[in-house]
């Protein structure tokens, strides 16, 4: 064991992750493992690909196995993910009962935790959660992921989101905004293909951007495709095209600022060098160990092959953790995460006094 793993008690190594100034051609990405607390939401969206019936919930214990393994793999980001509010289900509160929690939001921090103790940064896309909630998990976890989608109100009226009250953007927007009072680094993104204008996905970037502007805490922006599902309202209507896809990669990279990355899911959209091409800088969550949580079925290339095809077109993939560094450097975390964060920060601050990191926006 090297001395700077014995100084984290992590075992993580920072050598590979990315300290200097980032350039026009560095590409990142996080190291990331995947895991569903629970597949119960109390919204029916039409194109829903990810809630079922079953009123199921991670045994928090059980998650301990997957955390090391993934880290032993190289995932630096353990990304929790559930449908919204299980907590709405009876059996589910039942089985917090048992379990001795006194909350949904108590069982999330447990399964945090546990991800921390063995070394992997939490990010927390779990839907609506209230102010207060986000302030206790604070503590515990370095990002939150909340698609705003669409800034269309329509859509609670359609198929898309009538039976998904809280899909109303106004709630995600609070979401949003709350993460930003908290100082708590925020993804976010939209939907597109469900039937959303053009226009209307210009006003979603811009409310994100006046969102970041307010508070400065927007990490990035995925760019999300429907993709029709079997069995689901929707699974008649066509996907996106690419060409669709690729104007609003553009549109997001004119509207957003510079430090906002703007990532897609590279196991649905394969031909990374034209993503990047149109103004895609970051790779997201690429899981190195187990499966994505949407899309199973679509398998992630390995890191060198990532790393092969950019290198084709003259970029180089770099790893950075799921708070970014100009968050690691104002100090956008607990005091808790400080125990890894506060070490890669010092480093950061290093590599600026000698100029090898510097902030460009
Ligand atoms: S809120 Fe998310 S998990 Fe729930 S039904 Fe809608 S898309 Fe599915």
């Amino acid at each position: 064991m090297t001395e700077d793993k014995q100084e984290t008690g992590f075992g993580i190594s920072d050598d590979d992750i990315l300290t200097r100034s980032r350039e026009e051609t560095d590409i990142t990405f996080s190291s990331a493992v995947d895991v569903v607390l629970s597949l119960a939401c109390r919204n029916k969206c039409g194109y829903c690909r990810f809630s079922k019936r079953n009123q199921d919930l991670t045994v928090p214990y059980s998650t301990i196995k997957t955390f090391k393994a993934a880290k032993k793999a190289g995932a630096r980001e353990a990304h929790l993910v559930a449908g919204e509010r299980p907590d709405k289900f009876h059996a589910i509160r039942a089985k917090f009962d048992v379990w001795g929690f006194n909350s949904y939001i108590e069982y999330i921090y447990t399964i945090a935790e546990l991800a921390f103790l063995e070394g992997l940064l939490v990010n927390l896309e779990v839907g609506y959660l209230s102010l207060t909630e986000l302030k206790y998990l604070k503590e515990i976890i370095t990002s939150v992921e909340m698609s705003l989608e669409s800034t269309n109100r329509d859509f609670l009226q359609s198929v898309h989101h009538q039976y998904s009250p809280s899909k109303d953007p106004n709630i995600r927007i609070k979401f949003i905004e709350n993460a930003g009072k908290l100082n708590i680094p925020t993804n976010t993104g939209i939907l597109i293909g469900i039937g959303e204008s053009p226009e209307e996905r210009i006003r979603a970037f811009v409310r994100i951007k006046d969102l970041h502007e307010e508070y400065g805490h927007i990490q990035s922006v995925k760019i999300n495709t429907f993709v029709p599902e079997k069995n689901t309202p929707m699974s008649e209507e066509q996907p996106v095209s690419d060409e669709t896809l690729y104007e609003t990669i553009r549109l997001a990279r004119e509207i957003m600022p510079k430090d906002v990355d703007i990532t897609i899911p590279v196991n649905i959209h394969q031909d990374i060098i034209k993503l990047v091409e149109h103004g895609v800088n970051d790779l997201g969550q690429i899981r190195v160990y187990g499966r994505a949580s949407l899309f199973p079925k679509m398998p992630f290339k390995t890191i060198e092959e990532y790393q092969a095809e950019l290198a084709l077109g003259g970029y180089t993939l770099h790893k950075q953790l799921p708070i970014k560094n100009q968050f690691i450097l104002a100090q956008k975390y607990s005091k808790k995460l400080g125990q890894f964060l506060d070490k890669h920060r010092a480093k950061l601050k290093d590599n600026m006094r000698e100029d090898k990191f510097m902030l460009t926006f």
